[in-house]
């Protein structure tokens, strides 16, 4: 691929580049972290005139959202498998300013199945089109053997999470009753990565607002079709390259020094000294930037997600049929089949990050095992990854942090937890880009910026 033959290119060499050749007389902007959030940034500013070059330390693209070849299983497969929903309007954005809609299985309409290991009983959650949800008035769309009332506590919730953005209160506080296993449980886990009894509601809150309240065509999900890398990541470096970005892969940054209104960034690779009108954006996770920035403020609390890749012999049909499926009741959360490989996904498992791989494989098989009705002992080659900071721990405490201001007026922090008013998520990493993009082009005030 000549994305990649590119990247290849701009591979930075184990030597100083104080004065790299591609940097003209251009104002720079200096991007630190090719994740989303730097990626996103570096769209926007394709067409600015400046000079790009981002600085990666790792050797690809993507951060926490990445696909690789897995040589145990012998697939290309995904850190994570991501979902986005059609609610999430700046990835949709992203995805369609990349021309990449066709990389994408969009359930439409959103229909999501459910399974619980427990009694074997399954149901679909269908969200009917507009806002007025009269899907909750047929018993066959809503979870086995709940009533209409049972839901309408979602409305507490919002009403009560709007309210209590400074009261503190979690999703457990708010909402309880027969659905809370069934349905609030493993929405809370979905979309915020932290259990029911301490997420914030208010954030729930506002998920919940920004997509089921909307109706159908605000709760489609996109699935990337052969994964993240082709239909994200990869026709981002491709797009920006093309436009004379330089992205410089391997190079981890140690430290910054402010020298007046410039800054010295002190690569494992070398030194970069910035120009006056130069600028540089910070799109790193908060554990990265706390390293390079001592002192300053940052969340410290995360939850893990884990996946589980697994070969089959032949691809399978997952109980609804569809391409995903939500289990209760096991160890197993989600589902996903694309061709031979059957990923499961695990939010809100820093328990179970603890155990090793071997045991993860294992206890996971058995659950999809009995929900695919085949043998359980016969372990199919697999791949467990554990992300052992994928997002915050989202309490209402999180909820209500400030991002901290960068001391310096052409200094830029972005990545999806700067965005405090929403989840961490591809959403919030490609928002906090494009923000700082802005920020960079004076379009938007420090106040902005921090909203
Ligand atoms: C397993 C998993 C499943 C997920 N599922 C979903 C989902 O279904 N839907 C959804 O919307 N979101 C999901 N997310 C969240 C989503 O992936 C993240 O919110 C998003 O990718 C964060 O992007 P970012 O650019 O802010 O940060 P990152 O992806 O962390 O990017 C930061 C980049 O900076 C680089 N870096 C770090 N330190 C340095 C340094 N010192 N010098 C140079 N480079 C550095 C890193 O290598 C990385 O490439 C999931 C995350 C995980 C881990």
């Amino acid at each position: 691929m000549p994305c990649r033959a590119l990247a290849e290119q701009s591979l930075i060499r184990p030597a100083c580049f104080r004065h790299p050749l591609r940097i003209g007389l251009a104002m720079t902007v200096h991007i630190i972290g090719a994740g989303l959030a730097g990626l996103a940034c570096a769209m926007a500013l394709t067409q600015s005139g400046k000079q790009l070059v981002i600085y990666e330390m790792s050797r690809n693209a993507g951060g926490r959202c990445r696909s690789f070849y897995d040589s145990n299983i012998e697939r290309h497969i995904d850190n994570g498998t991501h979902l986005i929903l059609s609610a999430n309007t700046r990835a949709v954005q992203w995805i369609k300013s990349l021309n990449c809609h066709d990389s994408y299985t969009v359930i439409a309409p959103a229909v999501f199945p459910f399974l619980d290991l427990t009694n074997g009983e399954q149901w679909t959650l269908q969200p009917n089109g507009g806002r007025l949800p009269w899907w909750l008035m047929c018993s066959e769309r809503r979870v086995p053997g709940s009533r209409l009332s049972d839901y309408l506590s979602v409305y507490r919730l919002w009403e009560w999470g709007a309210r209590s953005s400074r009261g503190g209160l979690t999703v457990a506080d708010s909402l309880t009753g027969p659905l809370m296993r069934r349905l609030w449980q493993p929405l809370t886990e979905a979309t915020l990565n932290t259990e029911p009894e301490v997420a914030s509601a208010a954030l729930f809150a506002r998920v919940i607002e920004k997509s089921f309240l909307r109706g159908e065509r605000a709760c489609r999900p996109y699935l990337a079709r052969h994964g993240l890398g082709a239909a994200l990541i990869e026709p981002a470096i491709c797009r920006m390259m093309k436009a004379g970005a330089v992205v410089r892969f391997g190079s981890r940054l140690r430290t910054v020094s402010v020298i007046g209104q410039t800054l010295q960034l002190f690569f494992d690779t070398g030194i970069v000294e910035t120009k006056k009108g130069d600028s540089v954006v910070l799109a790193l996770p908060p554990w990265s930037l706390a390293k390079i920035w001592p002192g300053l403020k940052v969340p410290k609390k995360f939850r893990a997600i884990i996946n589980v890749h697994y070969l089959l012999k032949r691809p399978v049909q997952l109980p609804g049929g569809g391409v995903f499926l939500a289990v209760i009741g096991g160890l197993a959360q989600w589902l996903f089949v694309r061709g031979d490989v059957l990923s499961v996904t695990i939010s809100a498992a820093n328990t179970l990050a603890t155990q090793s791989n071997a045991v993860i494989a294992r206890h996971v098989w058995a659950d999809c095992a009995a929900i695919l009705k085949i043998c359980m002992k016969k372990i199919p080659p697999s791949r467990v990854i554990k992300e052992k900071r994928a997002t915050l721990a989202h309490t209402p405490d999180e909820d209500n942090r400030t991002v901290p201001l960068p001391p310096l007026p052409s200094l830029v922090f972005a990545g999806d937890w700067t965005c405090h008013n929403l989840p961490n998520t591809i959403e919030s990493a490609i928002t906090s880009g494009v923000r700082a993009a802005a920020h960079v082009l004076g379009q938007i005030s420090d106040a902005q910026y921090q909203g």
